[in-house]
């Protein structure tokens, strides 16, 4: 580690989002600590920083680890994020969520480190009234993954307040893609995405892909969603970080590009850049589904200058592609 380097302390460190978070943060100058449980998250996505084994429940581990590296701020992935899981177990989202991002916040208020960058997402929104969607827009959640952001974010205006912690809360839309050197990528278990199952059907690993719901008050009957490039949100998070240099308060800014696809075209897209077959299968609606979602960012786009890189589908997918078939884990 170059002790002259600032540290940021990246819970969830080792999973999808968090690991684009702390190559970002490696080539812009910073040394990323992942804090991670590993209950999702993988040791071979720690490349950029030492890993340093711990549950955001656990105070005395989260007062070692900061003792031990002085981080200047913190970036906060840590979270289960199944919305269906969420609706059947909803303590196991509330203590983790919630509980987990207070007592993180406690330590941080105890060390006197002020600055906080927080995964929030779109999902704090519940179904939406108006399209695109702004950070203006009313936020109630219809399921216990959204209502444990949305009451982190309440937290945060309260922290700030009481403590002085300034804090970014980034909603995102639905990340995607993967790194473009493919040094890392989208892997969960239990798989529930979109793309990462769409190229299992691609590849054979999944005999097809199942559209859960034709019958939408879409062009084409199926979901429309804004995804966004996990690249484009890992860089985000840097400018988040170097806002919050100057930026007083807790504040909370749309991530998405500002399109719309549907399941179906996401699947048209895939066929393309995979040239391969890709069978379908149309199932029932998913519980929880709005039909549509579609972030407006140009709040960010203003006041952090963030742009997004990946902005078209297809390069998404090529490079979720391009990961997909190289990933030997
Ligand atoms: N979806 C689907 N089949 C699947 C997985 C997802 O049709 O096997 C649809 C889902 O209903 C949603 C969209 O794809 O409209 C994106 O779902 P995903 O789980 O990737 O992200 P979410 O929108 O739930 O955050």
């Amino acid at each position: 580690m170059n002790s002259n380097q600032k540290r940021i302390l990246v819970t969830g460190g080792a999973g999808y989002i968090g690991s684009h978070a702390c190559k970002a943060l490696a080539a812009a100058g910073y040394t990323p600590i992942t804090y991670d449980n590993l209950v999702y998250g993988h040791p071979w996505a720690v490349k950029w920083g030492p890993l340093e084994k711990g549950d955001i429940l656990d105070r005395t581990r989260l007062d070692e680890v900061i003792t031990t590296y002085r981080p200047e701020a913190v970036m906060h992935f840590a979270a289960y994020a199944y919305v269906g899981e969420s609706v059947e177990n909803p303590g196991k989202y509330y203590r983790n969520n919630v509980t987990g991002a207070l007592t993180l916040l406690e330590v941080m208020r105890d060390h006197r480190i002020d600055k906080f960058i927080f995964s929030s997402t779109c999902a704090t929104y519940g179904v939406p009234k108006e399209m695109p969607i702004s950070e203006d827009h009313s936020q109630f959640p219809i399921n216990p993954y959204g209502n444990s952001k949305l009451m982190v974010e309440q937290i945060l205006k309260d922290f700030h307040l009481a403590h002085g912690i300034r804090s970014i809360s980034l909603r995102y839309f639905n990340a995607a893609g993967a790194d473009a050197d493919s040094e890392i990528g989208e892997k969960h278990d239990p798989e529930t995405h979109l793309i990462p199952l769409i190229l299992d059907a691609a590849t054979g690993k999944r005999s097809h892909i199942t559209i859960f719901g034709d019958d939408y008050d879409t062009p084409d009957g199926t979901c429309i969603r804004d995804y966004i490039h996990v690249t484009d949100i890992a860089a985000a998070h840097i400018l988040a970080l170097e806002k919050l240099g100057s930026q007083d308060g807790a504040c909370a800014y749309n991530l998405g590009n500002g399109k719309g696809f549907s399941v179906k075209e996401v699947i048209d897209t895939a066929r393309k850049v995979t040239e391969c077959d890709i069978p379908t299968q149309i199932g029932l609606r998913r519980a929880g589904d709005p039909p549509r979602l579609v972030g407006d960012s140009t709040r960010i786009r203003n006041e952090l200058g963030w742009e997004p890189v990946f902005s078209d589908l297809t390069s998404i997918i090529e490079t979720a592609w391009k990961w997909h078939n190289n990933r030997d884990t």
